[in-house]
This record gives C-alpha cells, sequence and structure tokens, in this order.
C-alpha cells in the first residue's frame, strides 16, 4: 500500500468509529500473509476483534454507569454461607432471565447478613451479560424523585429510569419517610410494576412495611405489586461482619498466651 492509501485507510476505520481494526489490522494483515489466510478469514478475524472491543468497551461503561460498589462481587462473596434454598435461586438469578419478565428480587434479613453485598454481586454479573443495572440507596433515590416532582418533572425522571433493566435499591425502609416521600416512592414502584425489574434490599419484614408506606392501604398495594412477580431471598444469618470480628478476636486470643510465653525469659 502508498502511504496515500495508509492515510486514508486510517483516517476512514476513525470515520467509521473503528479503532480495533485500525489498531490491529497492519498486524494482522502480516499474519494473514504469512500464513496463507483467504481475504475472508482475515475481514472475519478483523470483525471479531472489533466485535470483543466493543462489547468489552460496552461493559466497562454498564459498569461505571451502574454505580455499583464493584469490590461486592461475586467472587468475594462466600456462597456457602447461603441457605441452600437460597443458593439454588441465586444461581438462577444469574441467568437473568428474570429481568425479561420484569420479576423483582427481594432480600430480606437482618444487618449484616449479605443483602446488598449479594444483590451488588448479582447486579455486576448481569452487568457482564450486557444488562444496564443501576444502584442506589433508597433514601438518594426518594430525594431525587422529590426534586423531580417539586419541578414537575416527575413522569420524565421516571421514565428516565426504565433504561435500566433492574434498579438496585438499597436498604428501603432504612429512613421513617414523610408521607411526600413515599408517595413517590410508591410512584416509582407503581411505574416499574410489570415493565421493569427492581432489586430491593430490606432490614424490615413485610410485617412492618406500613413504618415505609405510612397507611395499610398503600402499604398493601406496594407490597402486592412488588411480590406478584418476585423472588424473595431470605437471609436469616448472623452477621457476617459480627462472625468475621469474632474470627479475629479467637484468632487474637489464641495467640496471646503464645506471645506471653515467648516474652518469658
Ligand atoms: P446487609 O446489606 O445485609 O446489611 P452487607 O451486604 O452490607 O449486609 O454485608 C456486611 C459486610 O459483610 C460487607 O462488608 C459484606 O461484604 C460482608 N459480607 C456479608 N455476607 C458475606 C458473604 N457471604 N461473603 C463475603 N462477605 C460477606
Ligand atoms: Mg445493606
Amino acid at each position: 500500500m502508498t502511504q496515500t492509501q495508509t492515510d486514508r485507510l486510517s483516517e476512514g476505520l476513525k470515520a467509521l468509529k473503528m479503532a480495533a481494526v485500525r489498531n490491529c489490522y497492519g498486524e494482522q494483515a502480516e499474519l494473514a500473509r504469512r500464513e496463507g489466510l483467504s481475504y475472508e478469514a482475515f475481514l472475519l478475524e478483523l470483525v471479531e476483534r472489533e466485535r470483543e472491543t466493543r462489547a468489552h468497551n460496552r461493559v466497562q461503561r454498564l459498569l461505571r454507569e451502574s454505580r455499583l460498589p464493584l469490590e461486592k462481587d461475586l467472587e468475594t462473596f462466600d456462597r456457602d454461607r447461603l441457605p441452600g434454598k437460597v443458593n439454588g435461586l441465586v444461581a438462577t438469578l444469574l441467568e437473568g432471565d428474570f429481568l425479561d419478565r420484569a420479576e423483582n428480587i427481594l432480600a430480606f434479613g437482618n444487618p449484616g447478613s449479605g443483602k446488598t453485598h449479594l444483590l451488588c454481586a448479582i447486579g455486576q454479573e448481569l452487568i457482564h451479560q450486557g444488562r444496564r443495572v443501576r444502584f442506589t440507596r433508597c433514601d438518594h433515590l426518594v430525594q431525587e424523585l422529590l426534586v423531580a416532582k417539586r419541578d414537575l418533572d416527575l413522569p420524565r425522571v421516571l421514565k428516565r429510569w426504565d433504561r435500566y433493566d433492574a434498579l438496585i435499591l438499597d436498604d428501603i425502609g432504612y429512613v421513617q419517610h414523610s408521607r411526600e416521600e413515599m408517595e413517590v416512592l410508591f410512584s416509582l414502584l407503581s411505574h416499574r410494576y410489570e415493565r421493569r425489574s427492581v432489586m430491593i434490599t430490606s432490614n424490615l419484614p413485610f410485617s412492618q412495611w406500613e413504618q415505609i408506606f405510612k397507611d395499610p392501604m398503600t402499604t398493601a398495594a406496594a407490597i402486592d405489586r412488588l411480590v406478584h412477580h418476585c423472588v424473595i431471598l431470605e437471609l436469616n444469618l448472623p452477621s457476617y461482619r459480627l462472625e468475621h470480628s469474632r474470627d479475629q478476636q479467637n484468632i487474637h486470643t489464641q495467640e496471646e498466651p503464645a506471645e506471653e510465653h515467648h516474652d518469658k525469659p
């Protein structure tokens, strides 16, 4: 190829936003000549590289957009701690089909039982499958919705959240909602009902959700919409933090006598 041709090729690939092809075509062409690849096989190689790079970049973008705490992934989560039934459900959820059915996930359990970590880990896996997930603390989201409502912009904002296949609402009921806050939260749940999934963590069992939604009618209506299509993960587990700190203390107390012994002359 002449220099002009090389320049035009490079420019063209840039204009077409084919960065991966632009980066690797020279090397691949060299390889193709050496190995006697057909034109088609060479082209296939380039197309595959472009697709791989784009898929990778997309996942990176989705991970950034998700605001997920990325250290809470499946690798760092000890699934053996989960009750067998929950573990089975998690395996199914990781396939991601529940998103196509706009099913919800509700994770219940006492503080420290791993609800947030587990839902974040599931969310992260789904992103690796190309799904759109967004993590938010429930109280933060409620504040955002309140602002939108005040600006008469609530419908548009609710619609904007539709781009996410799953919305992880962390700690519903963590703060005592005012009536206005409860109303926007209810609007969100109604809006997503049978449209898109929500994944919720809660320290409060349903029996105490009146603390969140204030009156019995709204509470019943909210629960009804959530559970109509849902998977419930009951994490009746002792706090991981507590157990972990106890383990550390045990190691410490076991070490102490040895140290004392060592210190004696
Ligand atoms: P919850 O949301 O139920 O209050 P978290 O998910 O925040 O609990 O978990 C509390 C801490 O314990 C976090 O640091 C989390 O990473 C860790 N943790 C909880 N369960 C597990 C687990 N099964 N494997 C590894 N770490 C866990
Ligand atoms: Mg939590």
